[in-house]
């Protein structure tokens, strides 16, 4: 089959590699209808997670039709179209008992290496290195699902491909972020970021009942797309001091709620702290460029909530802890629980609720996929949401 490989920094290339086969009972294995590519992805594109090999396939935001199903599996048959969530539950232990799907105990192979990184292991994720347990990645014409019971949605009959695939990440991301922002009726909410993540975040908290969204990022037509569908007050962080403006608009209280869904790549001409991350950066001194986190904690209101759905990977410093605990902030982040979230957003698109599609700027072939990295990262052609038709 195709599928989309990582080969080195920047070198994204669609290989011919096996097919994938059933190696458990618990597996299906999909032939992908529609895959995207997510700013996690991008992550592992300018290598800031440093646990790839050559020839891992790529993506973990797929869906597909079921044509095989392992000898476990009951409740799936071929023929049926699904949705894969990225991180991958076991549905048994302590965690996922709780919901807490993307801290499952039992699916990252690879656990010592994560616990000696992080205390202990997240879930394992698909295609997303070695640290998060190595699984081939959806960005392919074939996709082997593991504990496919335990996490897959199925679609009902007549929901097109576009409107149901973000269940797979950003919408339940978007919506995570939301609810771990703690919206109260009225709040006005700040989203820092408006790539595909920011967008599912500012719709959510219209859900959960923001009075206000105020929506920051620097490139036009994400802004845009801010104020058409998400109705957000926007704000061009290349031309105002974001902090200054965010008072100015409300009345030097600072937003209730601050959402960072930019994460560990921020930019941010002409701020020091954000020149200093780049170039360490470079020179592979961090990992991690954390401006748009730092400005969040300094321009939340006292006793507010700070949202993490921005994905970090290592040590972030200068992280303005005396402000966070002076002003009482409460911070809240994490991979998303997908799963618990899969039904209810599938429900709220049934309704009409939503219609997700709004983000897509970018339906390309899977053999289009090297050159889709690039136009999404550099943001060529107003590029915001690939979907790739393997
Ligand atoms: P993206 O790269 O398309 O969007 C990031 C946006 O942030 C861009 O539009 C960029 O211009 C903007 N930006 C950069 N610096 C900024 C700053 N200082 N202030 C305001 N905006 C700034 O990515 P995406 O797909 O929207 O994902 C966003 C983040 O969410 C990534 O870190 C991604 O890894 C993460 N993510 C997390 C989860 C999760 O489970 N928590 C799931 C999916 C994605
Ligand atoms: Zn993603």
């Amino acid at each position: 089959m195709k599928a989309l490989c990582w080969h080195g920094k920047g070198d994204v290339r669609c290989d011919t590699v096996p097919d994938p086969k059933i190696e458990d009972p618990t597996d299906v294995i999909i032939k992908v209808t529609s895959t995207c590519i997510c700013g996690s992805d991008l992550h592992l594109y300018d290598f800031y997670l440093p646990a790839m090999k050559p020839g891992d396939i790529l993506g973990h935001e797929p869906m597909g039709v079921v044509v095989e199903v392992g000898s476990a599996v009951t409740k799936l048959k071929k023929g049926d179209r699904i949705v894969v969530p990225f991180d991958i539950a076991c549905g048994e232990c302590w965690f996922c008992q709780k919901e807490l799907y993307s801290c499952c105990d039992n699916t990252n192979p690879n656990a010592k290496v994560a616990e000696a990184m992080m205390g202990h292991s997240p879930a394992g994720l698909y295609g997303y290195s070695h640290l998060t347990g190595g699984y081939a990645g959806g960005q392919a014409q074939f996709l082997r699902v593991v504990r496919a019971e335990a996490n897959v949605l199925k679609l009902p009959d007549g929901i097109p491909d576009e409107k149901a695939v973000f269940l797979s990440d950003i919408f339940p991301t978007g919506y995570m972020a939301a609810e771990n922002a703690e919206i109260q009726p009225g709040d006005t909410v700040a989203v820092w970021g408006c790539g595909p993540v920011g967008q599912f975040c500012i719709q959510s908290a219209w859900m959960l009942g923001a009075g206000r969204v105020i929506a920051i990022d620097r490139v036009p037509e994400r802004l845009r797309m801010a104020e058409k569908y998400g109705r957000a007050e926007v704000v061009n962080m290349d031309q105002v001091t974001v902090y200054d403006k965010l008072q100015e608009l409300t009345k030097g209280r600072g937003p209730d709620r601050c959402i960072d869904a930019v994460g560990c790549e921020a930019h941010g001409t002409g701020y020091v702290d954000a020149v200093m991350d780049k170039g360490k950066a470079m020179v592979g001194l961090a990992t991690d460029r954390a401006h748009a986190l730092r400005e969040a904690i300094m321009c939340c209101r006292k006793a507010g909530t700070v949202s993490i759905p921005g994905v970090y990977i290592g040590f972030p410093d200068k992280i303005p802890m005396g402000a966070a605990m002076n002003k009482g902030l409460t911070f809240k982040m994490g991979q998303t629980h997908t799963q618990r979230y899969t039904g209810k957003l599938l429900e709220k698109i049934m309704r009409n609720e939503i219609d997700p599609s709004f983000v897509i700027t970018h339906q390309l072939k899977l053999e289009d996929g090297p050159g889709a990295y690039k136009i999404f990262r550099d943001k060529q052609d107003e590029c915001i949401k690939v979907v790739l038709k393997p």
